[in-house]
């Protein structure tokens, strides 16, 4: 083997190298890329299982339905708000009436 030969043999081993590197990297980028649709498709999923929960139920709440279960979660956040508005009425209500009734001078 000449001196050439073994030149060109490295040259063309370096540039097998170089294009195995950027194959890598090329394909470290795609894995990733992977990675990042699983996630988001697993997102998307979870949030297509919410809504769907959400418009199965459409016509089958009731009265007090929010005492039913993880169905209607949706309810129940509803119900808790509604009593925590009537539970600061309430309060000023009280709470003026003691005023009035000079039960309560300072609170
Ligand atoms: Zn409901």
């Amino acid at each position: 083997m000449t001196e050439t030969d073994l030149i060109d043999r490295l040259m063309k081993a370096r540039r097998t190298l170089d294009a195995n590197a950027q194959l890598h990297a090329d394909v470290d980028d795609a894995l990733d890329a992977i990675e990042d649709a699983a996630k988001e498709i697993e997102r998307l999923t979870a949030a297509l299982r919410y809504e769907q929960h959400q418009l199965n139920r459409i016509g089958t709440h009731g009265v007090n339905c929010w005492k039913w279960g993880p169905q209607h979660y949706e309810c129940a956040r509803r119900k808790i708000e509604d009593l925590e508005g009537a539970a600061l009425v309430y309060e000023q209500h009280l709470s003026q009436k003691k005023v009035r009734d000079g039960t309560v001078l300072d609170r």
